[in-house]
């Protein structure tokens, strides 16, 4: 584990985990023993995609709380040994932390690759760090793999921690289930949006709780999706396709800070807000660089995207925030701040009754938080408001 985190950081850590910090820090090394999915009830039904992926031997159960919710057992962790004779193939982050459960390492996730392997050799990959992660046989010559653009570049045939890899499964394919933590399909339980509401995600991409959203509303409330990123609003259309989600869903690249401004005519029942965060939450890191001026500065821009969600929500409507990281400053702080500044909204209980409440100000205890060394999920938060004139 490598967490270049600064002293502000690791204060901050400190200040919601006190001497647990370590036990925190040790946690989002690690995957949690569950990796989950929500399944597209719209599509399918629970019980058909457990019984589909077991009839193929796959372990899958359904989450004991949260019906739309199936998780498969993460097995680990097992030791990969690296020698010094070793062939090593470097991956970057994104694709070492598959690799790290047991995914096969694709071309673009490769970082080095030495010109003296070839296909079918057995070798290690590694992290940019020097961390071995897993074994297996590679799949192409690396004198090529600068031509090439995709592709498996190495099958991995054993890994830190193995998991089924659930972008790979027919069940993905058909659009029938979608990863996702289950701290984060908590967040769609408190806005509980109703059939015939107007839901707006004001940082949708790539639509995890927009596709919850469709499912829980079964397809018939109206929800606006707005997200800044083109190359993330690409991804996510792809994504409302496979799920057919399509038709329920308007698409806006806009820049969620001014929605009050450029969509000023929306007045929504149900908001989410789902902003960029420091993400210290989200497990397993091999290895992550923060500084504390990321967490002001991600505070800063929280603030304003819920500010003017506020203005676009009717009386009467809901907003919930969420985020995956643990900070007080990006979240507790960030809703009281900005209850404190419009005497119209309201903190509400999220009446989650799963995890914890929220850390040290005065609506704490109507927040969620999900802490990944204590209830073994992803590290979250959620804030639940109300508009009240
Ligand atoms: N809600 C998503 C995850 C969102 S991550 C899900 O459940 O799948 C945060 C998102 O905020 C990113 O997609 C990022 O592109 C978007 N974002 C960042 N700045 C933004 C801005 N100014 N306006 C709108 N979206 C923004």
């Amino acid at each position: 584990m490598l967490l270049d985190y600064d002293v502000g950081v690791l204060e901050a850590i400190k200040r919601v985990y006190g001497e647990l910090y370590k036990a925190f820090l040790g946690s989002i090394s690690r995957p949690g023993s569950r990796i989950y999915a929500r399944v597209n009830v719209l599509r399918t039904g629970v019980g058909e995609v457990i019984d589909s992926l077991r009839a193929r031997g796959i372990a899958v159960y359904q989450d004991e709380e949260l019906e739309e919710a199936v998780y498969f057992p993460v097995e680990g962790p097992f030791n990969i040994e690296m020698h010094g004779y070793d062939k090593v193939i470097v991956a970057d982050k994104y694709a070492a932390e598959s690799v790290y459960l047991g995914s096969d390492l694709y071309i673009p996730g490769i970082v080095r690759c030495p010109n003296t392997i070839r296909r079918g050799d057995e070798v290690v990959i590694a992290t940019e760090h020097g961390l071995p992660i897993a074994k297996g046989v590679a799949m192409i010559n690396c004198r090529d793999s600068r031509s090439l653009r995709k592709g498996i570049a190495v099958e991995v045939v054993k890994s830190v921690y193995r998991a089924p890899k659930i972008v790979e499964l027919p069940e993905y394919r058909a659009g029938f289930i979608y990863p996702q933590s289950l701290a984060a399909m908590y967040a769609v339980r408190a806005l509980s949006p109703r059939p015939g509401d107007l839901v707006v995600d004001t940082c949708a991409a790539p639509g995890g709780k927009t596709g919850h959203i469709v499912e829980y509303s079964m397809g018939r409330a109206l929800v606006i999706a707005f997200d800044h990123s083109k190359k993330r609003l690409e991804v996510m259309k792809g994504e409302l396709e496979r799920l057919k989600h399509s038709p329920f869903v308007e698409l806006w690249r806009a820049d969620s800070r001014y929605l009050h401004i450029d969509f000023s005519w929306i007045r929504a029942d149900r908001v989410v807000v789902d902003p960029p965060c420091t993400s210290l939450g989200v497990r397993p890191k091999l290895y992550d660089v923060k500084r504390y001026s990321d967490i002001l500065s991600a505070s800063r821009y929280q603030i304003q995207f819920l500010r003017s969600a506020s203005k676009i929500l009717k009386v009467g409507g809901v907003m919930v925030y969420s985020t995956c990281t643990i900070t007080i400053e990006e979240n507790e702080n960030v809703v009281e701040k900005v209850v404190e500044d419009d005497r119209c909204l309201k903190v509400v209980d999220t009446e989650i009754k799963r995890g914890s409440r929220g850390v040290s100000t005065p609506h704490s205890y109507a927040y969620t938080r999900f802490h990944p060394h204590i209830h073994d999920t992803t590290g979250y938060f959620i804030a639940k408001l109300t508009k009240v004139c």
